[in-house]
């Protein structure tokens, strides 16, 4: 097969079928039914193969702030692999666009963070934070405070170490996960777990599980905890005003190291730089990827505090851990040039003054939909939970059902916006415009009525 773009969507689904093994896919499924072929993007825009449009409500995977079709970041591609396509940072070596992408970073995160581990994704992120807070206890005599405590139905990524930190059981079923040394606490999700506690109430209660948690296990063994500012994959779940500060409060109070994984938050999904600025966090790592290069090409990083980075610095010896791809020149050209664009152009205060609160009043307005329990959302982000009962925060059996054909109904309709269980959420390009915003609200509206209609046909029996 030279030319895949010759040929027509059955054939491309064939060879698909036949050697792709998909990511988070039912394979059996998938093959019944035929892969969805992407060909082409421009704006908040997609195409398939079959020529239908979609208006990308999820920015390709919560990555592509700056939109698609930018030809500034394919031109520093093709000059920077022209001019060095590939140089490692081992060895004492370094290159330029990996010199300007730190300083950039350097730039824009919170004042007490100023240096920068690269690395090829987020996940890859995730297993260099584990790395450093082991190492950071080591360095200080401290070496059993390798336990790292987190939260149930956290996404931290997809690796061994990434999918332990994260706290989604259905991953954890399979291939012995998590790893030793990881907890998990309960998440900030007031709407399905609150029960009669007003939200503040619950964000400060499940907060204080940190500190029964430390108290339990031991001061002395815990490293570390680990929280999105929001959580993205498990639903747009976004913490009570309450959680933040108590969970600062606890880790300072022990001294615990804080890890804020800004992988979705980070470049301007909130109206902010990073989800740390929205929420008021004083993070000592952040991992970072996604909207770090709009996913124009694999990139991530763990941008460390100022009083973690001293002692990785000075006391450290030779740190045992690195990618091949650590700083790769042509995707840190694209990135630091995605984060240019980010900056002159002011997108991200366009989120924080206009586009973002058009959008999220926009989205409230679905709360008068029969379906939709509540609808929630900071910046350009939000969920709606689509439930049964109302009143009673009651959502339908057999989880998922009603939130797939809400998510196909969507497709039908032109409409990217992907169902966590029977949670809809979106995360648009960042240059979305209040025109395109309506259309999202208009084609939402009507998978919503369609999947109505739909209800009373589902068997929720089996
Ligand atoms: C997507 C994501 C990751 C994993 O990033 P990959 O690039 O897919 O490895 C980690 N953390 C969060 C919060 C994410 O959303």
């Amino acid at each position: 097969m030279n030319k895949p773009h010759n040929l027509d969507t059955s054939e491309l689904q064939a060879i698909d079928r036949k050697h792709h093994l998909h990511p988070f896919t039912d394979s059996k499924e998938l093959n019944e039914q035929g892969t969805r072929v992407i060909t082409r993007a421009d704006g908040v825009y997609i195409w398939d193969s079959e020529g239908n449009k979609l208006l990308d409500g999820m920015a390709g995977l919560w990555c592509v702030n700056v939109g698609y079709g930018r030809k500034e970041l394919a031109e520093v591609a093709y000059e920077q692999m022209l001019e060095l396509p590939y140089y490692n940072s081992f060895f004492q070596c370094t290159t330029p666009p990996a010199i300007g992408l730190a300083e950039i970073l350097a730039e824009l995160a919170p004042d007490h963070i100023n240096r920068v581990f690269f690395t090829g994704s987020g996940s890859e992120s995730n297993d260099t934070v584990i790395r450093m807070v082991r190492r950071y206890w080591d360095l200080l005599g401290e070496p059993q405070k390798s336990v790292i405590i987190s939260r149930k139905n956290a996404y931290h990524g997809s690796t061994m170490a990434g999918a332990s930190l994260g706290g989604m059981k259905f991953m954890h079923e399979q291939g012995g996960l998590p790893i030793p040394g990881i907890v998990h606490i309960d998440q900030p999700y007031w709407y399905a777990e609150g029960g009669d506690q007003d939200p503040e109430e619950f964000g400060l209660n499940v907060a204080q599980q940190l500190e029964a948690t430390i108290l339990d296990m031991g001061l002395d063994r815990i490293g570390a905890f680990i929280a999105e500012p929001l959580q993205g994959a498990g639903g747009v779940i976004i913490p009570p005003d309450s959680y933040w500060p108590e969970i600062g409060r606890i880790c300072d109070k022990y001294g615990i190291l804080l890890i804020a994984d800004e992988v979705i938050c980070g470049f301007g999904r909130t109206g902010k730089w990073f989800g740390s600025d929205y929420f008021g966090i004083k993070p000592d790592f952040m991992p970072i990827a996604k909207g770090l290069s709009s996913g124009y090409l694999p990139i991530g990083g763990v941008m460390v505090s100022d009083r973690v980075a001293d002692v990785l610095t000075d006391k450290c010896g030779e740190f045992a851990h690195g990618y091949t791809y650590s700083g790769h020149p042509a995707a840190a050209a694209v990135a630091l040039k995605n984060l240019q664009i980010l900056r002159d152009e002011h997108i991200i205060e366009t989120v924080e003054k206009d586009t973002g609160p058009y959008l999220q009043k926009r989205w409230r307005e679905l709360e008068n939909h029969p379906l939709v329990g509540e609808a929630r959302g900071v910046g350009l982000v939000g969920a709606i939970e689509i439930v049964k009962d109302k009143d009673k925060r009651e959502f339908f059996p057999k989880e998922g059902t009603v939130g797939g054909v809400c998510r196909d109904a969507c497709i039908r309709n032109g409409l990217v916006m992907r169902a966590v269980g029977d949670t809809m959420i979106i995360s648009p390009p960042l240059i979305i415009t209040k025109e395109q915003i309506d259309e999202l609200i208009e084609k939402a509206l009507k998978s919503l009525d369609e999947t109505a209609a739909a209800i009373p046909g589902i068997n929720f029996e089996d």
